[in-house]
C-alpha cells in the first residue's frame, strides 16, 4: 500500500458495535468483563484504548513499523525511550538539537546516571570517534531545528551495526511522508504528534515506533508503567489530521521551495538554511534519504542584528509570532530568544543559531499571498 492510501486507511476499521466508519472516541478508564480474566483485549486505558490503538497502528503503518505507542507529547515519548537505558549508559547526539531534547537529556537523565555526548553530526566520523563499550545509542534528528542540518542515516546505521546500539531518529521535520528512518536501518523513530501529523496545531502528542520486538516490548512495559499516554479525543484528532498528511506536506514542500528561492534573491537576507538547495552542504544526502525538502526554512540577516530579526518577526501579519511549526498555518519564530533560550548561547551560537537567525514554518496557505507578507516585513 502506498502513503496516501495508509494516510487514510491503516489502523482504523468500521467499528464493530455500530459501523461507523470513523473510530469513535472511547472515551473510558475502564472495561466492562464477563468474567475475571474475561474480557476483549481491554482492561484499562492507561495500558490500552481503542481510539489510542488504532491511532497507534496508523503511525507505525505510515513508517512501516511493526509497532507503534502515543503518548502526551514528543518529549514523553523521547521519555519512554530514554528509560530503556541503564545508569553508566552513554548516548551520543548531536549538538543541533531541539532544544526540549536538550533539557531533557542534560536536567533529567544526567540526574539518573546516562551520559549524553552532543557532536557535529554532519560528519560520521565524528560519531564514531565517540563509540565505546558503554554507547548504547545515537539520536538523530535530521532535518535538524532549526539549521536545518540533515544527518546521514544510513552512515549512522553502518557504525552502530553489530554494537547493541539503538540507532533512534526524531522524524519529526521530515515526516514520514518524505522520510522512513526503519527502512534506512535505524531501531526505532520518534515523532512530535504535535506538529505536522497531528497539522491542525491543536493537540500536544508524541509517538515511538519500532520493528524490533525486545524494543517494542520495553515500550510498552515503560508506556504502561510511567503513564504518560495520550487521551483519546486528541488520538481521534490525529487520525483526522493523518488523512491528509500526504496532500499537505506536497503544498508545504511546494511553498517552501518559493519562499527558500525568495529568501535566497532577498538583499536584506544573508543565509537561508533549506535542504533543497544544491549549495547546501548535505544536499546529495537529503536527496538520498528523502523524497521531498519540507517547508521548514531557516535564514540570517545581513549584519546579523537582533533588534532586525525581532522588528521582522513583529512586522509579519499572515505569518503569526509562534513557537511550534508543522501545522497548516505558517508560522514564523525567533529560536535564539524562544525555542532555543534553554541552550546556552555560546552552545548555541556554535551551532549556527545566531541573533539574526529566524525561522518559518511555511503553511500551506497561497504561497502568492505569503511572499507578499515576507516582502513586506523584509522591507525597510
Ligand atoms: C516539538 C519537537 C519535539 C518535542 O515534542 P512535543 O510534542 O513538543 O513534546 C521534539 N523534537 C522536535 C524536532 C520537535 O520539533
Amino acid at each position: 500500500m502506498k502513503i496516501g492510501t495508509k494516510a487514510i486507511h491503516a489502523g482504523v476499521h468500521p467499528d464493530e458495535a455500530t459501523g461507523a466508519i470513523m473510530t469513535p472516541i472511547y472515551q473510558t478508564s475502564t472495561y466492562v468483563q464477563d468474567g475475571v480474566g474475561k474480557h476483549k483485549g481491554y482492561e484499562y486505558s492507561r495500558t490500552q484504548n481503542p481510539t489510542r490503538h488504532a491511532l497507534e497502528k496508523s503511525i507505525a503503518a505510515l513508517e512501516n513499523a511493526k509497532h507503534g505507542a502515543c503518548f502526551g507529547s514528543g518529549l514523553s515519548a523521547i521519555d519512554c525511550l530514554i528509560k530503556i537505558l541503564n545508569p553508566g549508559d552513554e548516548v551520543i547526539s548531536t549538538n543541533d538539537l531541539y532544544g526540549g531534547s536538550y533539557r531533557i537529556f542534560k536536567t533529567i537523565f544526567e540526574k539518573y546516571g546516562i551520559v549524553f555526548h552532543f557532536v557535529d553530526m554532519l560528519k560520521v566520523q565524528n560519531v564514531e570517534e565517540m563509540i565505546n563499550s558503554k554507547t548504547k545509542m545515537i539520536w538523530i534528528e535530521t532535518p535538524t531545528n532549526p539549521m536545518m542540518n540533515i544527518i546521514d542515516i544510513k552512515g549512522m546505521v553502518s557504525i552502530a551495526k553489530g554494537k547493541d546500539i539503538m540507532v533512534c531518529v526524531d522524524n519529526t521535520f521530515a515526516t514520514p511522508y518524505l522520510q522512513n528512518p526503519l527502512d534506512l536501518g535505524a531501531d526505532v523513530v520518534m515523532h512530535s504528534v504535535t506538529k505536522y501529523l497531528g497539522g491542525h496545531s491543536d493537540v500536544v502528542m508524541g509517538a515511538l515506533v519500532t520493528s524490533d520486538e525486545e524494543i517494542a516490548s520495553e515500550m510498552y512495559r515503560i508506556q504502561n508503567s510511567s503513564g504518560g499516554v495520550t487521551a483519546p479525543m486528541d488520538s481521534f484528532l490525529v487520525l483526522r489530521g493523518i488523512k491528509t498528511l500526504h496532500i499537505r506536506i506536497q503544498r508545504h514542500c511546494e511553498n517552501g521551495e518559493k519562499i527558500a528561492k525568495f529568501l535566497k534573491n532577498h538583499s536584506r537576507v544573508d543565509k537561508v538554511y533549506w535542504p533543497g538547495f544544491e549549495s547546501h552542504v548535505n544536499h546529495e544526502i537529503a536527496k538520498n534519504q528523502m523524497r521531498g525538502f519540507g517547508g521548514m526554512i531557516s535564514f540570517t540577516l545581513q549584519g546579523n542584528r537582533l533588534e532586525d530579526a525581532l522588528a521582522i518577526v513583529k512586522k509579519v501579519e499572515l505569518f503569526s509570532l509562534a513557537e511550534s511549526l508543522g501545522g497548516v498555518e505558517s508560522l514564523i519564530g525567533h529560536p535564539a530568544t524562544m525555542t532555543h533560550a534553554s541552550i546556552p548561547k555560546d552552545v548555541r551560537e556554535q551551532s549556527g543559531v545566531v541573533d539574526s537567525l529566524i525561522r518559518l514554518s511555511v503553511g500551506i496557505e497561497d504561497a502568492e499571498d505569503l511572499l507578499e507578507d515576507l516582502e513586506q516585513a523584509l522591507s525597510n
